[in-house]
């Protein structure tokens, strides 16, 4: 049965096992929130001010070093044993509490490269160097509240320390948005140098109302493919196209054409997106430009459906070359973050807490289509809970969806903007409440 159709009690004696210690004998969920959401709203000055720092000079994957330093910084103040350079800019941070599980949390440390366009007081107006380009940097992917939460979390749960047992292990990934930090942490010898976790935790924030929390068993979020893609022409004069073999014809036809792949050879039934993102090509409106790069993304949740788009994606890019009568297309595509697997177990123990603690606004959802390279530590051997919070104001949140109100902006878009204050403050209530009910899920032998 499913659990949260049963009834649910205000207090879920998470540990009554007579033999264990004193300090597992109960926790009252009820309380333990209201004591966790005393100690954030103490501490929160700041985390707003951490929170706004690392939002006004984001960093860009692998370029986390500012970042990473700050963080450092605020672990070591709490007490934690901290590492740094773990793959490339990583951190990890440990803090031992006697006997008992490992327990990780992760967050990411990196930003996106694109300009904010948010005008808040702290928004970012950084630039930095990447892939060759100048570039703004942003965290419109809201890693900036992930560190403000973690840091809340590791805080919260050093100041509850005598509600559990075990060793904390905090990781601060670089370059999610890259898709390879986490393998970069794991190949420096994350579960190797370090223990390896028991269990392992990770939030990310989106564009639904704050104070709310969802969640899945199962798949959690896409596979993403990127798509690299080079079509050859011959460059000549525009007004004279027939001297020429023109890709940018090719690269307009392809974009349009691969949508075929996606509605007339995938099971409709079945999730499966590709993106186009970004074009280079040419220079003038009168020069016919020798090639055309196109970049895009793949995301799937299903191996099979995978195979199928990119078989299509390939046999089009071919296709719209031989119709130009033009060279074979470069095709790379660089498998990125595979799907996260929530585990049935991890996510049923701390979803009873959860539920308890925040009703109806803990619920359900079906998996995300973002990916997410926190799958890297799962398919490692750790089994694992991620789940998303939310960062607007309810209000406006059910105006965009009644249409009485405008869409609200979602992450990577230069408008993303999370109230920071309730945000925060459910991160870190939720997972403070998710590393306890899996440290007292262990304790009572389970
Ligand atoms: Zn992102
Ligand atoms: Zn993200």
């Amino acid at each position: 049965m499913d659990p949260f159709t049963k009834p649910l009690l205000a207090c879920v004696a998470l540990c009554a096992a007579a033999s264990l210690s004193p300090v597992h004998a109960e926790l009252d969920v009820v309380k333990l929130k209201a004591a966790i959401e005393t100690s954030v709203e103490a501490d929160y000055p700041k985390l707003d001010a951490l929170y706004k720092e690392i939002h006004a000079h984001p960093e860009i994957a692998f370029q986390e070093v500012n970042t990473a330093a700050r963080l450092a910084t605020e672990m070591r103040a709490l007490g934690f044993d901290v590492t740094e350079k773990v793959g490339k800019t990583g951190l990890v941070a440990i803090y031992k509490n006697g006997d008992g599980p490992t327990i990780m949390v992760r967050t990411e440390l990196d930003a996106l490269p694109m300009e904010e366009k948010t005008g808040l007081a702290y928004a970012s107006h950084d630039k930095t160097n990447w892939n060759g380009r100048e570039t703004f940097v942003a965290h419109s992917c809201g890693h900036d509240i992930h560190m403000a939460s973690w840091v809340g979390t590791a805080k919260t749960l050093v100041g509850l320390k005598d509600k559990w047992q075990g060793t904390l292990m905090f990781i601060a990934q670089p370059a999610e948005e890259a898709g390879s930090g986490a393998k970069a942490m794991l190949a420096d010898g994350l579960f190797t140098r370090f223990p390896k976790p028991d269990f392992g935790f990770a939030l990310h924030d989106g564009p639904f109302g704050y104070g709310s929390i969802s969640y899945r068993v199962g798949i959690g979020s896409s596979n993403s493919d990127s798509l690299n893609i080079k079509f050859q022409g011959r460059g000549g004069h525009g007004a004279a196209p027939q001297m020429t073999i023109d890709p940018v014809m090719m690269a307009a036809r392809f974009i349009v054409d691969v949508q075929s792949v996606i509605s007339r050879e995938k099971d409709p039934t079945e999730f499966g997106v590709v993106s186009i993102g970004a074009i280079h090509g040419g220079t003038a409106g009168n020069i016919i430009p020798d090639d055309v790069l196109l970049f895009g993304t793949i995301r799937t949740f299903k191996p099979e459906v995978r195979a199928k788009m990119l078989a299509g994606i390939e046999r089009t890019a071919k296709a719209v070359a031989a119709m130009s009568d033009a060279p074979a297309p470069e095709i790379k595509i660089t498998e990125g973050a595979k799907a996260v697997m929530n585990d049935p177990g991890v996510v049923e123990t701390a979803a009873k807490v959860m539920k308890v603690a925040f009703g109806d606004n803990f619920k359900p959802s079906p998996p995300s289509t973002p990916s997410e390279d926190f799958s890297e530590f799962v398919n490692a051997g750790v089994p694992s809970m991620f789940f998303n919070i939310g960062v607007y104001e309810p209000e406006r949140v059910a105006a965009a969806r009644n249409g009485t109100g405008p869409q609200l902006p979602s992450n990577h878009s230069p408008l993303f903007a999370p109230v920071p204050k309730p945000t925060i403050e459910t991160g870190v209530t939720a997972m403070t409440l998710a590393v306890l009910s899996a440290f007292d899920q262990h304790a009572r032998g389970k």
